[in-house]
């Protein structure tokens, strides 16, 4: 979701503005210089749009003297969010410190608006007019603390935030389901299991020479559409079809999919083709259920080496639940349904920004970042910028090492879940 980035002097009423905009009285922290803060982003909603909005009061920015600190408070919003609101005490007018700061955002390119505060009523409204002078645009006269022109400055600050980006999935109906695997492990005789030989809703419609796509299966109490398993209900020679062509085909379903069946042959050793179909779950950004079929011919050597395989060769997916089934007999098919839920629980999750940035920065301070050339980089804050799968983007001022962005990514994993989908952790750093 967009970031729009509050700044201003110390006392011109950032907080006060930052909890009008997320509609909340709570946390109101002064501006008092030094004073860092727990929290410095917020979820908002106006008019049906979700945006991000930070509070850069609470940053302390390395730089000498008052107005080079504040204007270069104001060139790391710049540079992290998306548009800034820049926040000006319209009674005392605009100072020095307000135009250096105004000169920088200028300079940025980023959208900015121009918010003229503590105009607490129609008579001071030809002070905010002088911050035309600002060079930025109109100004938006508005009282933070008792709301006054508080609506027309959301409609502005919806103006120039860009659109989040619409959801590429469409959200309702049957959950969609990849069944995908290497040839022979036993994706039709699972189908077929779950179906039933004869029973399927989509498939085989009389009169009709075009095979359905997708079948529709009861599990768990619920329907699920398969995608994309004519030709497994077929069971096509596996002969007539490349390996090229079955990738593309895997690659389709995953695509119309939100969750992904990986099956994989038990009583074989973990191969490079199912390396590869599970490659293309994860980059496909779907939430993913293990399961291991032919169950019914495992001895318990091979169960020993299964499990060591399983440690090494999967632990790049060890937070996909996994299933031991028998298509055959049908053990424990049963599990799957509550396995896909929760995966699909997973891969929709969204953590409230503030819980996440209370969380990172209890997370950041145990464990700070590595000093890289002799500098600490500080993480600002973080985001999720999305669902289905959770992505998180953290803002920091220094290079995240890979490592430390796993450490992130494990540890949400540990605090907040995220069972059965992947979950993209990526870094925005300012120069
Ligand atoms: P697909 O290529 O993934 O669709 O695999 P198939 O469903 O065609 O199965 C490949 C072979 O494995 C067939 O000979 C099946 O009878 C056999 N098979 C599938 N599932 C099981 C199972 O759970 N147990 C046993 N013993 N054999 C299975």
């Amino acid at each position: 979701q967009p970031v729009l980035a509050v700044v201003g002097r110390p006392n011109v009423g950032k907080s006060t503005l930052v909890n009008r905009i997320i509609g909340r009285r709570e946390a109101v922290v002064e501006d008092v210089p030094g004073v860092t803060r727990d929290r410095v982003a917020y979820d908002a909603l106006w008019n049906g749009r979700r945006f991000t909005v930070l509070d850069t009061g609470g940053w302390e920015v390395d730089a000498t003297g008052r107005a080079a600190q504040i204007a270069a408070q104001a060139e790391v919003a710049a540079q992290t969010a998306d548009a800034v609101a820049l926040v000006v005490d319209a009674r005392v007018g605009a100072t020095v410190e307000d135009r250096a700061v105004a000169k920088v955002l200028q300079r940025s390119g980023k959208p900015v608006l121009v918010i003229a505060n503590k105009v607490d009523d129609e008579r001071v409204e030809a002070d905010a007019m002088e911050l035309w002078s600002l060079g930025l645009g109109q100004p938006y006269p508005v009282s933070a603390l008792h709301g006054r022109g508080s609506g027309d400055l959301l409609d502005a600050v919806l103006a120039i935030l860009p659109e989040a980006p619409a959801d590429r999935d469409p959200i309702g109906g049957p959950r969609r389901v990849a069944l995908v695997g290497r040839p022979n492990v036993g994706k039709s005789s699972l189908l077929n299991r779950l179906t039933g030989e004869t029973r399927s809703v989509v498939d085989s419609v009389a009169g009709t020479t075009v095979d359905p796509v997708d079948s529709m299966v009861e599990l768990g109490g619920e329907s699920w559409r398969f995608i994309d398993t004519a030709g497994l209900r077929r069971r096509v020679s596996h002969a007539s079809g490349t390996e090229y062509y079955a990738s593309l085909r895997t690659a389709s379903a995953l695509d119309a999919a939100e969750v992904a069946v990986v099956l994989i042959d038990a009583t074989e050793s973990i191969a490079e083709q199912d390396q590869r179909v599970i490659t293309m779950v994860i980059e496909a950004g779907r939430a993913c259920v293990l399961v291991f079929n032919k169950w019914d011919l495992l001895d318990e050597d091979r169960r020993l080496k299964l499990e060591k395989e399983i440690d090494w060769e999967l632990r790049r997916i060890k937070w996909a639940l996994r299933v031991n089934v028998s298509a055959l007999t049908g053990r424990s098919v049963d599990k799957l349904a509550p396995a896909l839920r929760t995966a699909l629980e997973g891969w929709e999750q969204r953590v409230p920004t503030g819980r996440l940035n209370q969380w990172l920065g209890e997370l950041v301070a145990a464990t700070p970042p590595p000093v890289r050339g002799g500098r600490q980089p500080k993480i600002l804050f973080a985001t999720q910028a999305g669902t289905r799968p959770p992505r998180f983007v953290v803002f920091s001022t220094g290079f995240l090492e890979a490592g430390y962005r796993r450490f992130i990514e494990r540890r949400l994993r540990e605090d907040f879940g995220f069972t059965g989908s992947p979950v993209g952790v990526s870094v925005r750093v300012r120069e």
